[in-house]
C-alpha cells in the first residue's frame, strides 16, 4: 500500500495572495507568518511568532505547561480565532478557514472515539460525512487500520480495547481524510512509560511512510529528541529556538533552552554564559581544563552512567559520567567536590 502517492497534487490558485507567492512550489507544508493569539487583555497566549515546517517534516513543539504550545495547534486546526498575522498549508493561507477546509487533522489526547461503533466505523466516520459511500469508505478505513496495526482487532468496540489500541485507531480516523499536515496534542501522555516508546516510534514510522508533516505538542524533552526533524522550543508565548534536534542539543540558543532540554550545565565562564554538555563535564581537577568547586549533593546510578550533582552558591551542576568511572572514583555526598571541562567544548549562549 503506498498511501502517500495518494496524497492530492499540490493545488495553486492563480489568484494567489501575497503570501502565498512568497511559498510558490510548497517548499513548506505549513507555515506561521507573525501569528499572536489574545484570549482577553493582557500577556498574549502566543506573541509574534513565525515558523516554516518543510515539507514532510516531523516537528515538535516543546516548552513547559502554559506557553502556548496548545493554542499554537489550535489556531493551526482552526479551533482558535488567529488574532494577528497568517497560516498557510501547502502554500496556500488559510487563517480564516474552517478546520475541514485547512488539509489538517487534529488527534485528540482523549482519542474522542464512539463508544457505540466498531474500530472499523470510527475509522470510516470521517468519510461518512464527506458523503464517500459504505463500500467504499470501508474499504479505506480498513486500509488505514492496517497502517495502524489494527486491522485484526477492526470489529472491536472502543471499551474492547486497551489505551494503546484505542489510540491507533484515533490516530487511522484522523489520518482517512489525507490531510497535508497532522496535528498531535500530547498524543503519548496517557499511555505508560513503555508504550509511550513504542507508539513514538511507530508515529515516526508512519509519518515516514506518509511523507506528510506531523506537529506534535510534547512537554518531554525525550519525547522531542527522539520524534523531531524539527523542534521548535517554546517559552512565554515565543519561539526560543527552531531547529534540527541535534542543532538545538549540541548548540542551545540560550540559558533556557540549555536547561529546558536538560543534560547541559549554564556556566558563568569568563564573563560569558556558556553551556556545556554534561556528559563532557569531569569529576575532578585535570590539568588544563576550566574548573568549578563545589559539594556533591546528589549521585543517582543510572545504570550505564552516574548523574553526580555538584551544588555551589545555590545552583547545581550535573557531571554525566560512565559507571566503571564512577566506581573507579567513588565519591561521597557531602564532599567538596570539583566539576571539570575543556575550554573548547564551551557553547556560547546568546
Ligand atoms: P500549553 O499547551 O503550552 O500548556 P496553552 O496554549 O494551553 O499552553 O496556554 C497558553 C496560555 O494561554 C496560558 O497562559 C493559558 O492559561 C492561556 N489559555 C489557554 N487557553 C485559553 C482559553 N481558552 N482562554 C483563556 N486563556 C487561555
Ligand atoms: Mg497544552
Amino acid at each position: 500500500m503506498n498511501l502517500a502517492l495518494k496524497q492530492d497534487p499540490a493545488e495553486i490558485s492563480p489568484k494567489a495572495p501575497k503570501l502565498q507567492q512568497a511559498t510558490m512550489g510548497h517548499r513548506f507544508d505549513a507555515e506561521l507568518v507573525a501569528v499572536t493569539k489574545r484570549y482577553g487583555p493582557g500577556a498574549p497566549a502566543v506573541d509574534d511568532i513565525s515558523l516554516r515546517i518543510p515539507r514532510g517534516s516531523y516537528c515538535c513543539l516543546l516548552g513547559p505547561s502554559g506557553c502556548g504550545k496548545s493554542t499554537t495547534l489550535r489556531m493551526l486546526a482552526g479551533h482558535e480565532d488567529v488574532t494577528e498575522g497568517a497560516i498557510l498549508i501547502h502554500g496556500t493561507e488559510i487563517t480564516n478557514k474552517p478546520p475541514v477546509e485547512r488539509g489538517t487533522s487534529m488527534m485528540f489526547q482523549d482519542y474522542a472515539l464512539f463508544p457505540h461503533l466498531s474500530a472499523l466505523d470510527n475509522v470510516a466516520f470521517s468519510l461518512k460525512v464527506r458523503g464517500v459511500a459504505k463500500e467504499e469508505r470501508r474499504n479505506q478505513a480498513r486500509e488505514y487500520l492496517e497502517l495502524v496495526q489494527m486491522d485484526h482487532l477492526a470489529e472491536r468496540l472502543p471499551n474492547q480495547l486497551s489505551g494503546g489500541q484505542q489510540q491507533r485507531v484515533a490516530l487511522a480516523r484522523s489520518l482517512i481524510t489525507r490531510p497535508k499536515v497532522l496535528l498531535l496534542d500530547e498524543p503519548l501522555s496517557a499511555l505508560d512509560p513503555f508504550l509511550r516508546i513504542r507508539m513514538r516510534a511507530e508515529l515516526k514510522r508512519i509519518q515516514k511512510e506518509l511523507g506528510i508533516s506531523f506537529i506534535h505538542v510534547t512537554h518531554s524533552q525525550d519525547e522531542a529528541l527522539a520524534l523531531a526533524d524539527l523542534i521548535v522550543v517554546m517559552n512565554d508565548a515565543v519561539i526560543m529556538q527552531a531547529a534540527p534536534a541535534r542543532e538545538v542539543f549540541e548548540t542551545p540558543a540560550n540559558a533556557f533552552v540549555a536547561r529546558f532540554l536538560g543534560g547541559h550545565n549554564v556556566i558563568r565562564s569568563e564573563g560569558r554564559e556558556v553551556s556545556v554538555r554534561a556528559d563532557q563535564c569531569r569529576l575532578g581537577r585535570m590539568p588544563g581544563m576550566r574548573a568549578l568547586e563545589g559539594v556533591i549533593g546528589m549521585i543517582e546510578y543510572q545504570g550505564t552512567q552516574v548523574r553526580i550533582t555538584i551544588t555551589k552558591d545555590d545552583e547545581d551542576y550535573t557531571v554525566l559520567m560512565d559507571a566503571p568511572t564512577y566506581f573507579a572514583q567513588s565519591p561521597e555526598i557531602g564532599e567538596p567536590g570539583v566539576m571539570s571541562w575543556e575550554a573548547s567544548d564551551e557553547h556560547v549562549l546568546g
